[in-house]
Order: structure tokens, then sequence, then C-alpha cells
């Protein structure tokens, strides 16, 4: 049934150094809990095709894609701010790629990834497996972002049995099956330079240029012309890197394990773990019980983007291209961000075109946030009626009269933009989401996954989708959350 499926493989043709080639340890006894539909449309495949026994025996590991060749990547990375030498994937099997297309149409080859499906030559300590917690947070993850507008990674489906996994608890066993373009990150290219490979270096380089970055950037075609290449194609990652940082910022997402190895090359949110959607707003807010420094704290993420991209830069030392030059990459990086941070805060405060004054009102917009730790989601949502009626907005702060005078200042700045009132609050809703994954929410869906009942996924998945749109019957969605959300703790363990 999916032997229809155009698929290719191109990672495959590198040189053999880049991968192992080898099977899945699929899941016994997997049923499928959830497909999304809509990343099921993107390869092509249609209902039929996503029930049949033959699509959940290829998403669980059990049989091969038709026509692809299954391997896992090496790659390493730097942990925490520290080189953690050969990481690779250690429970990823990548299945091929599949000829479909992108949101608008085009076509597009899709590489297709298995999280959980066995032990690879790069799986050190771990087994190879992925719980359903951390599959469902994943899955689910992945769909926010798409709904946000956010580049990410997607997930097509979630295979689960019953095998036990050990973690903190024993839980039991899923697949998540991951879908972008690429799967490289900045670590694939930093194992080069670390194993002094100056030539595997720039083989992935002119594989991940010609096949993702044709539009932007030409392949050198010799010596002379690679350093160009090479800063042509450092501008666009760090272009897309600053610019991901100003999205995750924007709605309140913290990443929680920004390291090396995490960074996609293509500006991707990828490898979902312990990662959170603010409730209450604090600037130096750690999802991550791991990170105990708050390394990757919200505030953080910015500046760590950054620091990922000079691992990343230095790198191509090594093929020659002159420090300065890399450098001058890498000093675009904090105005493409600046600029793109701005420029989404206008909008989301309904701001219209900055002002001299702007400044000290989303400073202080800021600093009343984190000091009564409002919600960030409905802080900026609400912000869009107060001109009307800011009921709902005030009684998202504990200290009212602060908040009040905070508003006195914005409602003069709002009173002074000339224009249609409508259209303003309707530019600030399409840009301020009434539904994000909240942790609490997905826990909600966690517990009916463990019970095999996919029905919060399902209406997750329908808020997400059209997270800027208000949806009848949703209404549970769009609140704040219970007492016990502040308990839930996500840590690295996946
Ligand atoms: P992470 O920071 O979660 O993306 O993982 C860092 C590295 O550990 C990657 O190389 C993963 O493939 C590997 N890893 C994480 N969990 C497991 C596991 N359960 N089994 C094997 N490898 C793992
Ligand atoms: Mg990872």
């Amino acid at each position: 049934m999916l032997a229809h499926l155009s698929v290719s493989n191109s990672f495959a043709q590198l040189s053999p150094e880049f991968y192992t080639r080898l099977q899945p340890r699929g899941l016994n006894n997997p049923s499928l809990l959830h497909v999304n539909s809509d990343v099921a449309s993107l390869l092509g495949l249609d209902k039929t095709q996503t029930e049949s026994d033959e699509f959940l025996q290829i998403m669980s590991g059990n049989a091969p894609l038709p026509g692809g060749v299954t391997l896992s990547a090496v790659y390493s990375g730097h942990q925490f701010g520290v080189w953690a030498g050969q990481l690779g994937d250690g429970r990823a099997h990548l299945l091929g790629a599949v000829a479909g297309h992108d949101s608008n149409g085009k076509p597009c080859d899709w590489e297709l990834q298995l999280k959980g499906a066995g032990l690879t030559p790069y799986s050190r300590m771990g087994d190879g497996r992925a719980v359903l917690r951390s599959s469902v947070r994943e899955y689910l993850a992945s769909a926010a972002m798409v709904g946000l507008g956010i580049p990410t990674t997607l997930a097509l489906c979630i295979t689960q049995s019953d095998d036990p996994v050990y973690r903190e608890t024993t839980e039991t066993a899923a697949i998540v099956t991951r879908v972008a373009p690429s799967f490289v990150r900045f670590g694939s290219f930093e194992h080069w330079y670390a194993n002094r490979r100056p030539d595997l270096l720039r083989e992935l380089l002119n594989y991940v240029v010609s096949h993702f970055f044709a539009d932007e950037v030409k392949v050198a075609q010799n010596d002379a012309d690679l350093p160009a290449m090479v800063c042509g194609f450092l501008d666009s990652v760090v272009r897309r890197t600053a610019l991901l940082m100003a999205d995750w910022l924007c709605v309140g997402f913290c990443h929680g394990v920004m390291n090396t190895d995490n960074m996609s090359i293509l500006g991707l949110t990828i490898d979902y773990g312990p990662y959170g959607f603010m409730d209450g707003f604090q600037a130096n807010h750690i999802c991550n019980h791991s990170d105990s420094e708050g390394r990757y704290a919200w505030n953080q993420q910015a500046s760590v983007g950054l620091w990922n991209l000079y691992r990343l830069a230095n790198c191509f030392v090594s093929l020659g291209v002159p420090q300065e030059e890399l450098t001058q990459c890498l000093d675009r990086y904090e105005s493409v961000f600046t600029d793109a941070f701005r420029e989404k805060m206008i909008r989301k405060m309904g701001l219209v075109q900055w002002q001299d004054n702007d400044e000290q009102l989303l400073e202080q917009w800021w600093q009343m946030l984190h000091g009564q730790k409002a919600d960030f989601t409905l802080s900026f949502r609400y912000l869009s009626e107060v001109m009307h009626d800011d009921s709902r907005f005030l009684g998202l702060f504990s200290d009212k009269p602060a908040a009040q005078q905070w508003l006195l200042q914005y409602k003069a700045r709002i009173a002074g933009i000339e224009g249609n009132e409508q259209e303003r609050v309707d530019g600030m809703n399409a840009v301020n989401p009434l539904y994000v994954l909240r942790n609490y929410l997905a826990e909600k869906a966690i517990w009916d996954a463990k019970r095999k009942n996919p029905s919060t996924i399902e209406n997750l998945l329908t808020v997400l989708r059209n997270p800027f749109v208000e949806q009848a019957g949703m209404e549970q969605f769009a609140v704040l959350p219970p007492e016990w959300a502040n308990e839930i703790a996500v840590s690295c363990s996946s």
C-alpha cells in the first residue's frame, strides 16, 4: 500500500563515515496512538494508507520503508557549554525521504525518522528507547509550533506498546515518526572539525548547501570560492537561528536543552525534551529541572543561540576561511535578532509603529509581568481588548493598582494611534495565541495516552492548529493552569 511512495536516500549517499546502516528494533504488539493528518497529507498519505497495518509496522520499526535505506547518523556536540565528544542518533533511525510537498504546495522531499526504535552504535549508556510521556510531548509540541508559524521538525504519528522502559519509574515505550527536510545539526559539522576531517566537513557542507540552501547559496566549484560559500551559508544559518530565537521568546517558549547537537542547521526547532511554554512569566524561567545553572533559561536563549553559532562557525577555520570573515557573519546575529524581536513586539502590543517612548513602555511591561508572574499567553491575548474592557486583563494581575498604572500609559499610547480600532485588535489577536501547549495540557494528553485514548491529543491538535482563533467548545484549553501545574517537573529523562 505504501509501495507507491517515491523514496530517496540522499543522506545515505554521503561517505560511509557519516552513518551506520542498520535495522530498527521494533515495538512488540504495537498500536497506532495517533496520526497527524496535516503531516500525512504533506507526504501524500491518505487515511486508508495511514490506517493500514503496513503503515503501523513501518512506523513501529517492524518493517522497512519500501525503497528506503535505514541508518543512524553520527554527530558530536557541546552539551551545557562543555565539549561532549561523539554523540549521534542514539535512538533515531532515518528511514529515507518521501517525495511530497510543503505547506505551499511546492514539491519537496521529507525525511522520515523513527525516534525510539532501539539501540544504535551511538546509544552510549542509553537503551535506544523513548517513553510514551516524552513521545506525546514531542508529538504535540511539533504541531503546536506549526500552528504558531514557528519553524520546526514535524511529527507524523505515534505508535505505542506495553514494552517496559526503565527511567525513574517503569514506563512504556513509544515511537514518534519525525519528519523534516533534514535532521543535520550544528553538531554534525562539529564532529568532523573535532575529528580533523576537513574533507568530510566539506562533503557535509556541500551536501547541506546543495540540498537545502540552493536558493540562497552557490556551491563552490573551487577552493577560491569556498570562503564565499561558507559565509553565504553561515549568514543564512545565523539569520534563521536569530529569527527562531525571536519566535521562541515571543510565545514564551523555552527549549530546555539548547546543546549544539540539538540545534538544527535549517533553523528548525528540534529535539523536544524538557521544553516548556511558560504559564506565569519569569524572565529567568528554567523549564528543564536538569539545568541547575539556568544556562537555557528563557532570557538566555538568544545569547545561547549565538554561542552555538560560534561553535559552528569555528569549524570552518579548518577549511581555510579567514576568522574575520566568519566573525563578520556572526556579528550580524544581534541586529537580526533585535530587529525581529522588536517587530514582533510592536505587533503583539498593537503599537503599529515604533516610537521613542515605547522602549520604556515595553521594559515596564516585562517588569510587571515578571514581578507579578502574570500568565504569559493570556496577558498578551487580553491586552487587545483593554480599550473596550480591561477586566479580564486586570484579572491576571495580583497587584491590580500597579497593572492599572501601566495600563493608563498603554491606553494613552494606543489612543494616539490613528486608524481602525477593530483592525488593531484583529492584528494583535493574529499574533497572540489564545491556545498554547501548556505543560499541564500535555500532561492530560499523556494520562489519556497511557490508557490508549487519543482524545486529548486530538482535541489539542484541533486547537493548536489554529491557536489564534477562538474555537467554540474549547474554552477548557484557553484558561489559566490549575494549581498542580506548578508541580510538573520535566527533566532530560525521556
Ligand atoms: P538529547 O540531549 O536528549 O537530544 O540527547 C543527547 C544524546 O543522547 C543524543 O545523541 C541522543 O541520541 C542520546 N540519547 C538520549 N536518550 C537516549 C536513549 N534513551 N537511548 C540512546 N541514546 C539516547
Ligand atoms: Mg538530541
